[in-house]
């Protein structure tokens, strides 16, 4: 193997090879790099055009087809087309559960707070797993138009992402073979495209107006010495240019007399004019009047009436603005500029509702589409060191994180965040009455902990009994300027409390670190599997636990017949445990999970959808 040489205060290799850019969005993806002239630019593979629609389709060999192609399945085979796989990109069923009607196609409902799945022919699929098909074409289209692999990248992210979000974005790249080298927020990188933030004297605070296909956010951010800090963010994930297409097929329907009920039927002419209603839009960004015709159905649109379908939206997002400046303490006033992003800014009448709101012309110079992206490829630059202008802040060389169920990592401090920094995640009992946890910290990039390098562990004791799932214990890492980690867990309902203070690096040479960094990245993809069948197992196993429990409890509910069933389903699922099949384990619980929701809706224990909840410790 080639000899790569790290540069140990960015984590960053120093060889000539190019890092990308990824903007990972809900609608559209999309994928850039720096040019031989220095300058951002995105990649346009010979003729398939910039934007890949965030779209994966399963035909029923289980193939995949991702972007355009899958596109076109959306009318014709819904329940195999994914769409919009960025809004469950580290949710549980609960968190989407509200708007589980947008989606065409099935997501698990196991009415639990783990990570949510979905199905496609006989198959599971997690949002991980989806959006890494996605990545994996931008990748490959990236290889293509340049010629050479590409096996680093940088993906952006909503400001407003948390903490499972970025992991699990981080987590599709890896599975996609990419290294992910930073997660960095999308008004971040818009700012970076706009050349605000690169020069470390300067000091501004902005706005960052996004309006894409079906969501919305504004972010407030304040950029000084060279940092990004995210004041405030408001917005919506549900309402973007969709909307406005929907209010343009409405307005037909109503013109031309259309008959809801035969057209709701009619899956191929919905489908049509909904693709001419987003024509219009578009057409109307650059002219004054749309006039076609589908069939005998008149696609008439000037600007005026698009307008008036569409003003209330658009206020909608002036009141997120409006809000989003209260929570930083700002008025529009103080704001020195604002960005444009997302594919809906180029509708004229968004642009005028903005430039209203703040008082002054908002940065529109840059395609709204690719912004994003281009300032993503810029972060990269930086990364790669290629960039002496910047000042790079120290980071720090390896993740940090601890032990969970299954012997996982949990990364809590990402390899190559700033420091100092600091991060925290909460986590609960495996098991009734338990009142210790163990809780080991570890080093490295390796899904399983037995992979890295293990740098401290200690228990925390007096933990009141309580049913599993119940406690909330806080585990909050503190990495100093000089590089001191102070671990501290607590656990909120009693308090009782643990802290330790370990210096990582200690023992740490730059060979170890660059040896880490290269088994992580070889292994990368049969890790990611690896945890993917672990957590499939833990989640497998706790129903058993809660299931089994739950006959013994509340068998007088339950009739025989009902309750014998649930011992073959149970069975079911013991065997498939015993597989080792990641599929299989899914699709028992899954079936274990339709049969006994009844029951549990009829008992209304409790206890027992607590017994159920987040990621455990053993
Ligand atoms: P996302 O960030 O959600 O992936 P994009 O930024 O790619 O989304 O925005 C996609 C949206 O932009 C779609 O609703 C699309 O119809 C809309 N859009 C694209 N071009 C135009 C245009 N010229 N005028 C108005 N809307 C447009
Ligand atoms: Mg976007």
């Amino acid at each position: 193997m080639a000899k790569i040489s790290i540069n140990l205060a960015t984590g960053s290799f120093q060889k000539e090879e190019i890092i990308v850019g990824i903007d990972l969005g809900t609608t559209n993806s999309l994928v850039a790099f720096i040019n031989p002239d220095k300058n951002p630019q995105v990649i346009n593979d010979s003729g398939k055009g910039i934007l890949v629609p965030s779209v994966v389709y399963f035909n029923n060999q289980n193939e995949t087809v991702v972007g355009n192609e899958a596109k076109e399945f959306l009318t014709t085979d819904p329940s195999n087309t994914i769409f919009s796989v960025k809004r469950l990109l580290g949710r549980s069923y609960k968190d989407v559960a509200e708007h589980k009607d947008i989606f065409s196609y099935k997501i698990i409902d196991d009415d639990s707070d783990s990570l949510v799945k979905i199905q496609a022919g006989n198959r599971f699929y997690t949002p991980i797993e989806l959006s890494a098909e996605i990545l994996k074409e931008l990748k490959a289209r990236a290889e293509h138009a340049l010629k050479t692999p590409v096996n680093r990248a940088v993906i952006t992210v909503p400001a407003y992402f948390n903490d499972s979000q970025r992991q699990a974005t981080r987590d599709a790249g890896k599975l996609a073979g990419l290294d992910v080298m930073r997660i960095v927020n999308e008004p971040t990188a818009a700012s970076l495209a706009y050349g605000i933030g690169l020069d470390p004297s300067q000091q501004k605070t902005i706005a960052v107006y996004d309006l894409g296909g079906g969501t919305f956010d504004v972010s407030i951010l304040q950029i000084q010495n060279g940092i990004f800090e995210v004041l405030a963010t408001n917005g919506n994930t549900y309402l973007g240019g969709d909307d406005f297409d929907r209010a343009i097929l409405n307005h037909w329907i109503e013109k031309n007399n259309l008959d809801i009920k035969v057209l709701s039927e009619d899956n191929i002419l919905m489908q049509t004019l909904r693709l001419q209603a987003e024509a219009a839009k578009k057409a109307l960004s650059t002219q004054n009047l749309y006039n076609e015709k589908v069939g005998e159905i008149w696609c008439t649109l000037d600007n005026q009436t698009f307008e008036q379908l569409i003003s209330a939206k658009v206020e909608e997002t002036i009141t997120a603005c409006k809000n989003a400046l209260k929570d930083a303490d700002l008025t529009a006033s103080d704001i020195d500029e604002v960005i444009l992003v997302g594919g809906s800014t180029r509708t004229p009448f968004v642009k005028q509702a903005v430039e209203d709101f703040f008082g002054k012309k908002p940065q529109d110079n840059i395609n709204p589409d690719e912004v994003v992206a281009l300032g993503a490829a810029i972060q990269a630059d930086v990364l790669a060191g290629n960039r002496s202008d910047i000042l790079l802040l120290d980071v720090t060389p390896l993740s940090l994180g601890i032990e969970t169920m299954g012997g996982l990592m949990d990364v809590i401090i990402a390899r190559n965040s700033k420091v100092p920094t600091k991060a925290g995640r909460q986590y609960t009992t495996s098991v009734d009455g338990q009142v210790n946890m163990k809780i080991s910290v570890y080093q490295g990039e390796r899904d399983l902990v037995k992979e890295n390098r293990k740098l401290a562990e200690f228990d925390l004791k007096g933990i009141p009994a309580m049913p599993a799932g119940l406690p909330k214990v806080d585990i909050n890492f503190l990495l100093n300027a000089d590089g001191i980690l102070t671990v501290q867990a607590i656990e909120l309902r009693s308090g009782v409390k643990q802290e330790i203070e370990i210096t990582p690096s200690y023992g740490l040479s730059d060979d170890t670190v660059e040896k880490m960094l290269l088994d992580s990245i070889e292994h990368a993809k049969s890790d990611v599997e690896q945890r993917m069948l672990i957590e499939a197992r833990s989640e497998g196993e706790q129903l058993l636990y809660t299931a089994e429990r739950f006959i013994e409890k509340h068998a007088e509910h339950l009739t025989a017949e009902e309750i014998a069933k649930t011992k073959v389903h149970i069975e079911a699922l013991k065997s498939a445990l015993a597989t080792q099949e990641k599929d299989t384990i899914l699709k028992k619980a899954d079936e274990l999970n339709e049969f006994t929701r009844p029951f549990a809706e009829r008992v209304m224990d409790a206890a027992i959808s607590t017994a159920m909840k987040g990621k455990k410790i053993e």
